[in-house]
């Protein structure tokens, strides 16, 4: 590994990445094409890098939410199949086709609208459809009917894929996602009746691919948090998980001052904290602006040489102290995990998330811009 000289940076192991990436791939099968999910920066593990390592483990699309993050990616190298998840504005039409991205379409005016799209450029475009089977999200609300005669009047264009979203695929006491199933199965058995059979079914993010629920594979599958080594915990009656995946990053930040506060001295904005020992304090290089929820002031912890050390005072923009009275000496320049594994302690997205009061996957994509990123 090369040297590393930031204040607060990140570490991602690629290798753990195309090891989770592998993982979903074989719980899934060989006949379900994975298709990571690497929006919002790749959940801010670094899409462009993130996706050059899926590819080169052999993953042939990738997904993200908008036309910005898909220009990303072919502006960096990429030459897989990207799916735009997110929607599309008219101003966003004409990078979706210099830069040969695929859209999900949402509504049937917006489908007309494509159709047009590929009839003035004399190609066919392919696209993929989505439908709004309980998630109350984006996606197509119409009977079957109006959506196959929608298809067939967009000859133009071409039905690639056909697709859905869980809104509690995580709720094993709820019968949504059953209903979900059901809704999206009578639709494409329409289209097929119609003899359009589009070639990707796909319904899954990461929970019914971690917990098993095979009827909801299609032959495509979409996970996002999985690749990145997480799952969250299920709720109700959930089958035990049949994916093993490890987190591949750990968050760090330095040591800018180590000092004694006196008994009776406060720590940080509002003087939320309180010494009432001889407190050893280490301010670090991290604050919300990089990411640290604000919400961990005074409750939060990092691991401090090998030991969980807890934070005291109020997260400032770009400081943040703990408290470290009782673990090894450890001076300015020193490395805390924020994130991450020492030894056999270990803090992860889940773990900040539950303190913070937040989820695993905001605590992720919060790891601000300032934050330098190293690969290994
Ligand atoms: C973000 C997203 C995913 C990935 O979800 P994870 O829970 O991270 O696996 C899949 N599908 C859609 C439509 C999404 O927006």
């Amino acid at each position: 590994m090369t040297p590393i000289t930031y204040r607060c940076w990140v570490e991602v192991s690629r290798r753990q990445i195309a090891e989770n990436f592998h993982a979903v791939g074989s719980v899934v099968g060989s006949g379900v094409t994975v298709m990571p999910v690497v929006k919002a920066d790749a959940y801010r593990h670094g899409a462009v890098e993130i996706a050059r390592i899926l590819c080169a483990e052999g993953a042939s699309w990738l997904a993200v939410s908008n036309v910005e993050e898909g220009v990303t990616l072919r502006q960096g190298g990429i030459t897989a199949r990207i799916l735009i998840m997110g929607d599309f504005l008219t101003f966003e039409r004409p990078a979706l086709i210099d830069y040969e991205l695929t859209p999900v379409i949402h509504d049937i005016a917006q489908l007309r609208d494509f159709d047009r799209m590929a009839a003035a450029l004399e190609r066919p475009l392919h696209y993929h459809l989505a439908l709004d089977t309980g998630m109350g999200r984006l996606g197509l609300l119409e009977d079957d009917m109006c959506i196959v005669e929608a298809v067939r009047l967009a000859r133009h264009s071409r039905l690639e894929g056909l697709m859905t979203h869980f809104a509690s695929a995580g709720n094993y006491s709820s019968p949504q996602t059953a209903r979900q199933l059901q809704r999206f199965q009578t639709l494409q058995a329409a289209l097929a009746a119609a003899d359009v059979l589009p070639r990707y079914i796909h319904l899954s993010s990461t929970i019914p691919i971690a917990y098993g629920r095979r009827d909801a594979w299609g032959n495509m599958v979409r996970p996002g948090h999985a690749i990145y080594g997480y799952v969250s915990p299920a709720r109700g009656d959930a089958p035990a998980p049949v994916l093993n995946v490890k987190p591949a990053l750990n968050w760090k930040a330095r040591i800018l001052e180590v000092k004694t506060l006196p008994v009776g001295h406060h720590a940080g904005y509002g003087a939320m904290f309180t010494a009432e020992r001889p407190t050893r304090m280490a301010v670090l290089a991290v604050g919300y602006a990089d990411g640290m929820p604000h919400r961990l002031g005074n409750k939060g912890k990092v691991i401090a040489a090998g030991r969980l050390a807890p934070i005291i005072g109020a997260i400032s923009m770009d400081l943040t102290a703990i408290d470290i009275t009782d673990g090894a000496p450890l001076q300015p320049g020193d490395a805390v995990t924020l994130l991450g594994r020492e030894g056999n302690i270990s803090l992860d997205a889940q773990a900040i998330a539950r303190t913070a009061g937040t989820i695993s996957y905001s605590v992720l994509c919060g790891i601000g811009q300032r934050v330098k990123r190293v690969y290994y």
